[in-house]
């Protein structure tokens, strides 16, 4: 799976996802996880982009 937010690699056993419109998401941390639900179609329209915390 793929981080949505920051493009990493993440496990589906990951702690942080979320569902959205049926499907879901993984997230790396609680931070892209949120950035993702503020505004989940600006990430799935415009792909992954840096992160500012970093990895
Ligand atoms: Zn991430």
């Amino acid at each position: 799976m793929m981080d949505p937010v920051c493009g990493m690699e993440v496990k589906e056993t990951s702690a942080y996802k979320t569902m959205y419109k049926g499907k879901m998401y993984y997230f790396c941390s609680p931070h892209c996880k949120t950035a993702f639900e503020k505004d989940p179609e600006s990430y799935l329209k415009g792909g992954p982009r840096g992160m500012p915390h970093g990895h």
